[in-house]
């Protein structure tokens, strides 16, 4: 695992440096990558904190490069925004998360899973109409999927997300916003706009348990402000990053509802997430 780790970081500052590579990379997503299904869905375990039972997961993307290895996102989705592949990217992993879902539901596996969508995709302004499609064409229930999009992306065409966000909502499909705390949305954006989930983001949560006890007392009465704000909206929180023990019984007092993170759950399999299901479930 740490071998993976560091081969990944020595090819992110080669993607970085080179413009060949990029090319090649855009030239191969443009191409094969979906065909050959070099891309693939992990799904990282979204935990009931009071309960500790995995009610959904977050679906986050992946691309086994037959040359490069493994590629984390950070990596390409940026390349497929310049270079306009964002909507037929977007497009395959909707469908492949409803797939996934749709064979979950078929054998009564029950989860929500939360999807990332990119603000390219809002900004065609078919988004809404492309997620209603492909919920009804997999016949999946709406309420098994939510569109995290990030707090920042919410602060452009405010009007153009507002209806396609609502447009999704009304058809039964949920609505996250994530990275929260990172952005500068105004608690009133949150009480308008057609939201249902809070994700808080990880780089508030890794400071939840600092040693620096000011940094510490600020970002726990901060997170307890949202939580409790959130709660009090009709709408509940998920917070990202959960690494440590502490971390973990500090969000449960604080009444956080879902939790995220390494101490939980990696990012894995739809497979390998079935099995780990089964082995924590209470009974
Ligand atoms: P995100 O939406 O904030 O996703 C959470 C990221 O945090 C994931 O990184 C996940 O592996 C990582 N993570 C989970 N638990 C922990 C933890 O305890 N500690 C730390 N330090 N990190 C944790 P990943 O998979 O590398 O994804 C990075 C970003 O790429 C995502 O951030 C999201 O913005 C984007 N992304 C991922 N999949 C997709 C996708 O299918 N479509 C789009 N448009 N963007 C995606
Ligand atoms: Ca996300
Ligand atoms: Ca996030
Ligand atoms: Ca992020």
């Amino acid at each position: 695992k740490a071998v993976g780790r560091n081969k990944h970081h020595v090819f992110t500052d080669e993607l970085h440096n080179t413009n060949r590579t990029r090319l090649e990379l855009i030239e191969r997503l443009r191409g094969v990558a979906m065909v050959e299904r070099e891309l693939t869905m992990a799904y990282q375990p979204i935990v009931e904190l009071a309960t500790g039972t995995v009610v959904g997961a977050e679906a986050l993307i992946r691309w086994n490069h037959p040359e490069l290895g493994l590629l984390m996102p950070d990596t390409f989705i940026p390349l497929a925004e310049d270079a306009d592949l964002i909507v037929p990217l977007s497009m395959w992993i909707i469908t492949e998360v409803a797939h996934t879902i749709a064979d979950w539901q078929a054998r009564d596996i029950h989860l929500q899973i939360g999807v990332n969508v990119s603000p390219a995709h809002f900004a065609t302004g078919t988004l809404a109409t492309d997620v209603i499609d492909i919920v009804d064409t997999y016949r999946i229930e709406p309420g098994r999927l939510a569109l995290e999009l990030a707090e920042s992306q919410t602060l452009h065409d405010l009007d153009a997300v507002h209806y396609q966000l609502r447009d999704v909502q009304r058809h039964g499909v949920l609505i996250a916003i994530d990275d929260f705390g990172t952005g500068f949305s105004s608690l009133e954006r949150l009480a308008t706009l057609p939201v249902d989930i809070l994700k808080i983001d990880k780089s508030l949560t890794q400071h939840l348990d600092s040693d620096n006890l000011h940094r510490r007392r600020a970002m726990t009465t901060l997170c307890t402000a949202l939580v409790d704000v959130t709660a009090t909206l009709g709408k509940d929180t998920v917070i990202e990053g959960i690494e440590t023990a502490e971390q973990l019984q500090i969000c449960t007092d604080m009444g956080v509802t879902f939790g995220q993170g390494h101490l939980l759950g990696r990012p894995m399999s739809s497979a390998a997430l079935e099995q780990f299901i089964a082995r924590h479930s209470t009974h």
